[in-house]
């Protein structure tokens, strides 16, 4: 596959600082059979520079200068770099805190990597679906300024996590709604065109839980992604994160 990254947000808010999404951290570099079996698939690049603790230790901050941990789903690249910050309070929907960590079946078993959260984080679940929100879609207020819009497909709970970012508009970070993201939109945010990955595609629907929700969650990105003052970005298309981040 293209070189596939793991995009995080960091927010500065009134509580503290937010990270959506964690990443992988130090402990899975140190200790990689911690990622479960997934990990064979996808090959991390052990970097701790590359970590969300080591890019955000670079700006100034201390880890525990995170209060709080959103994240768009629990699947071991995603929830990784948690431990790094075992202050921080871990939200997740209800829907995928139950099927990954309170009633796992086989399926979830096999899926998440357990030992990922075995440092006993406080979780605050998000029961949905929430309240209208935009193009049909639902919202749920997680913390002042940022709304998980559930999106599940990718996984039983998955939602994006939607930042009001100020003069940058909103930002919304779909996660692992969409792999690659000429499947939301036919330029970057700076007006590049996007080909087509099928790589990409073709792990998606490797990856889908619920392939038939995928194409929904994609036309409903392209939707916000076409509406003036929003900005959709997904983990790990590594396009949108050099065009996000060289603007
Ligand atoms: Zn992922």
């Amino acid at each position: 596959m293209s070189e596939v990254i793991c995009h995080v947000l960091l927010c500065e808010t009134d509580d503290g600082l937010v990270l959506v999404d964690s990443g992988l951290g130090r402990h899975d570099f140190a200790d990689p059979k911690r990622m479960g079996p997934a990990r064979l698939m996808l090959r991390p690049e052990r970097d701790d520079a590359k970590t969300a603790v080591g890019q955000i230790e670079a700006l100034g901050f201390r880890a525990d200068d995170v209060a709080h941990i959103v994240l768009t789903h629990m699947d071991f690249d995603h929830i990784g770099g948690a431990a790094d910050f075992p202050g921080a309070t871990i939200h997740t929907t209800a829907d995928e805190h139950d099927w990954a960590v309170v009633n796992p079946n086989l399926t979830s078993k096999l899926r998440y990597a357990q030992k990922q959260w075995a440092y006993g984080p406080t979780f605050q679940t998000h029961a949905g679906p929430g309240d209208p929100w935009k193009h049909g879609l639902s919202g749920i207020e997680v913390l002042p300024g940022i709304t998980y819009v559930p999106m599940p497909g990718h996984t039983r709970g998955h939602a994006a996590v939607a930042v009001d970012a100020g003069e940058r508009g909103l930002l919304v970070h779909a996660g692992d709604a969409v792999f690659d993201a000429s499947s939301y939109a036919a330029t970057s945010p700076s007006g590049t065109p996007l080909t087509k990955v099928r790589r990409m595609r073709a792990f998606e629907t490797a990856m889908a839980e619920d392939r038939k929700r995928i194409t929904g969650n994609h036309a409903a990105l392209r939707l916000l992604n076409d509406e003036d003052g929003i900005t959709v970005l997904n983990a790990h298309d590594k396009r949108i994160f050099d065009d996000l981040v060289s603007a």
